[in-house]
């Protein structure tokens, strides 16, 4: 049968469905619209807000808060060699940075993710985090390979550069593409997340030029097989934002600029 043929068949089906055009269903036009009116249904109240209008819909997002609140007890677990993604190994993982007061960076990274998933699924998006917030690892193969699947991957960390003048948020991708996710799509992300974050009124790093810094050694990147940006959005050592970052009004900027630059890039 012809493609032709087919259509005419689907009319003749549709035809016999609706109980019109029976006679002229030889006919190769379109299927006519049913000219039964619909039935009446009640229209929605002002208040009903149709989920076809949330921006994020159909969109998934992969959070990492970086390192985790076990990690430091764990060192053994936290120290085993895994594959790096670009042949060589690399631990498992790591303790992260605290501010000069305590205030651990997994924690920071913990609750800035957490709220930017709120967010991202209050906007119609489903949203994967790579941990809890407690635990040992997971290893950063295993956080690269997380965002198979989802729209772009998020790593969610804050820095501890030791001098107590820098500055600032920064961004970091792979410097040389394993693949073509790794390439101008993350470079896109990366240019959201910076412009986003200004927007909130954070500025860029004062150490980092372009706030963005390009690197083939971090696990979590090299392995993504999707859009994927590390995120350094505060220098720990540096007073004012190592204040800062423990008032949960400020992680909850830093977490509303990062749904506000997914839905940017990824939105309807
Ligand atoms: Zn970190």
């Amino acid at each position: 049968m012809g493609k032709l043929d087919v259509a005419a068949a689907s009319v003749a089906v549709l035809a016999a469905t609706v109980g019109l055009w029976v006679g002229q269903s030889s006919s190769l036009a379109p299927a006519p619209e049913p000219t039964t009116p619909a039935p009446a249904v009640p229209s929605p109240g002002p208040t009903t807000s149709p989920a076809a209008l949330l921006p994020l819909e159909g969109e998934s997002f992969v959070l990492d808060p970086g390192h985790n609140a076990g990690n430091a007890e764990a060192v053994a677990e936290v120290n085993a060699l895994v594959p790096d993604g670009r042949g060589g190994m690399k631990a498992c993982n790591s303790t992260g940075t605290s501010t000069n007061d305590g205030y651990p960076e997994h924690a920071f990274n913990w609750d800035v993710a957490d709220r930017a998933r709120a967010h991202l699924e209050d906007l119609g998006a489903t949203v994967r985090l790579t941990r809890g917030p407690d635990g040992v690892g997971p290893c950063v193969d295993a956080r690269g390979q997380a965002g198979v699947g989802a729209t772009a991957l998020v790593s969610v960390h804050a820095n501890g550069s030791e001098s107590p003048v820098a500055a600032g948020f920064f961004t970091i991708i792979v410097a040389t593409p394993l693949n073509d996710a790794q390439g101008a799509p993350s470079e896109d992300l990366a240019a959201a997340m910076r412009a986003s974050l200004e927007e909130e009124g954070f500025p860029p790093s004062n150490m980092v030029p372009g706030a963005l810094q390009q690197r083939d050694d971090l696990g979590t990147l090299n392995f993504s097989e999707v859009p994927a940006v590390l995120l350094e959005l505060a220098e720990f050592r540096n007073p004012a934002e190592a204040a800062a970052v423990q008032d949960p009004a400020v992680r909850e900027r830093y977490a509303a600029a990062i749904a506000d630059a997914l839905v940017t890039l990824y939105g309807d």
